[in-house]
């Protein structure tokens, strides 16, 4: 089943457009307000970013996701297709070089503090949007420590003092619930191409033990394990064919790659929660209906679910936080 209605659609999306006014920019007067939108992978926050991008105009976004900011691999990182970001402008997603080292985290708080500057005096609204809660944590804390990995630290360590007012809107799902939708967004995803995108990003030559930057994106070990037994350059990069032994290679990596995404999911969640015991003031926006009902009808009510469970909340919160 495709699950592309639960991306930004152009033609599913016309909803916003149509049933709520666009708030203009001078709602939000003061310069230092950000909208962060944090939940697990794949849990939404790309589609429900466009969404009130193009609900308040004028927004942009900046992808906070720290395999999305490498160039490259764009099927096996998720990174949201340009004819689904309905024109909205997005920041640091596919804009670092994968060849130079490791963007930390402090990159990522001097690079995406630089843009919230240059969109805020365009009057704009920044969105900053993605899974790595450490790349959020660098880029909002007063207080940024490079040398220390926070949610390693005791709770009462974890800082909620921010350099800027932000709004910030949790989309959780049921963990059953979202571990059923990343096992199928895999299958569509190897159906949109991975495999060969892996097989072109295949390096024999490549350390297996220093992995650093995009080499870590779930999807390159796995499947470099295959190619290194059955190189792409030997026959088409798929699944097994008449070849048991090659067939079995194939859905091992593939069942390593759903494992792995349950696992960064859970990572995710777990992280979320702590900041939010250690006083992020997180608005948890449940999106499990949404994504039940395209599971298991693959009907388009799903876009009705997620219009009054997700969007429409919020869109209140946002409202809210702008006319203060
Ligand atoms: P952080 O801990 O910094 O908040 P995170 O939530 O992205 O980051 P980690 O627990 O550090 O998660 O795991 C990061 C690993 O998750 C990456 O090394 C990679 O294996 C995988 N990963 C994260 N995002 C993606 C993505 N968009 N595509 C593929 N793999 C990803």
């Amino acid at each position: 089943m495709s699950l592309s209605i639960l991306q930004p659609h152009p033609q599913r999306c016309h909803y916003p457009i149509r049933r709520w006014p666009r708030m203009d920019s001078s709602f939000h007067r003061r310069k230092d307000k950000v909208v962060v939108i944090m939940g697990a992978t794949g849990s939404g926050k790309s589609r429900l970013s466009i969404d009130l991008a193009t609900l308040f105009p004028v927004s942009e976004i900046i992808n906070s996701d720290k395999m999305q900011v490498y160039r490259g691999l764009d099927i096996t990182t998720n990174k949201i297709p340009l004819a689904q970001r309905r024109g909205v402008p997005h920041h640091l997603l596919g804009d670092v070089d994968p060849s130079l080292p490791e963007f930390s985290p402090a990159d990522f708080r001097r690079r995406a503090g630089h843009l919230i500057e240059d969109i805020t005096r365009r009057d704009s609204l920044p969105i900053v949007v993605g899974g790595s809660n450490s790349f959020v944590h660098a880029l909002l804390v007063q207080d940024f420590q490079p040398d220390s990995n926070v949610f390693q630290q005791d709770e009462e360590l974890i800082s909620s003092e921010l350099r800027y007012r932000c709004c910030f809107l949790w989309v959780d799902i049921a963990f059953p619930v979202l571990s059923q939708y990343l096992c199928d967004r895999v299958d569509d995803m190897l159906q949109s191409g991975m495999v060969d995108e892996l097989a072109q990003f295949f390096d024999p030559e490549a350390s297996r033990e220093t992995e650093s930057g995009i080499r870590k994106a779930i999807g390159v070990p796995e499947f470099d394990r295959f190619f290194i037994k059955y190189p792409p350059w030997a026959g088409p990069a798929g699944p097994g064919g008449e070849d048991p032994l090659r067939e079995r290679a194939y859905e091992e990596a593939v069942r390593a790659i759903k494992e792995n995404t349950f696992e960064l999911a859970e990572r995710q969640m777990k992280k979320i929660e702590r900041l939010k015991r250690a006083g992020w003031d997180l608005r948890r926006i449940d999106a499990t209906e949404a994504f039940r009902i395209v599971l298991t009808s693959g009907s388009n009510h799903g876009s009705d679910v997620w219009e009054r469970q997700v969007l429409e909340p919020s869109v209140k919160i946002v409202k809210r936080f702008l006319m203060e």
